[in-house]
């Protein structure tokens, strides 16, 4: 990511609404998903089509096709994008069930071991939950702080 842009700056607002909608797009393939409400029409063609849950778009290759097909995205919404939407799989992989990551091969891959797996709507998903949203909000106000910190070391300097 680049350390020019402002991180209070419309282009950084962009970036986080962005990767909020990237962050949650490969769920398009499970019916009744706020994403697949939201995009009908591909939820559709992926119904009619037989693919499964966390298969076809929570693979390797759906990432690469998607990486090739934004490239002409700046390169902060794109690095955002991808970035976002690759996080969405990786954080499913803590799910007992897994994701299809080298779909088209069946097999399921997943980080934990079934007993230690984070079932959907547990407790432990909620912590989960809560664990990445601080993270989320400690990231960007860490930066914030840098940048200010390092401003009024500047201004103080002068
Ligand atoms: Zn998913």
């Amino acid at each position: 990511m680049s350390k020019d842009i402002p991180i209070l700056s419309w282009q950084a607002g962009g970036a986080v609404l962005l990767g909020c909608v990237a962050g949650t797009l490969a769920d398009v393939d499970k019916q009744g998903s706020t994403m697949a409400k939201v995009l009908f029409p591909v939820s559709a063609l992926l119904k009619l089509l037989h693919v499964k849950h966390r298969a076809l778009t929570h693979s390797l290759i759906f990432v690469l096709i998607l990486t090739l097909a934004t490239a002409a995205l700046p390169p902060l919404y794109h690095q955002v994008l991808i970035a976002a939407y690759f996080s969405h799989p990786l954080i499913d992989m803590f799910n007992e069930k897994g994701v299809q990551l080298w779909w088209p091969l069946r097999f399921h891959v997943r980080v934990l071991p079934k007993f230690a797996a984070i079932d959907t709507g547990s407790w432990l998903e909620t912590l989960f939950q809560w664990i990445l949203l601080g993270l989320s909000i400690w990231i960007p106000f860490h930066a914030l702080f840098e940048e200010f910190s390092t401003s009024f070391t500047i201004f103080a300097l002068c």
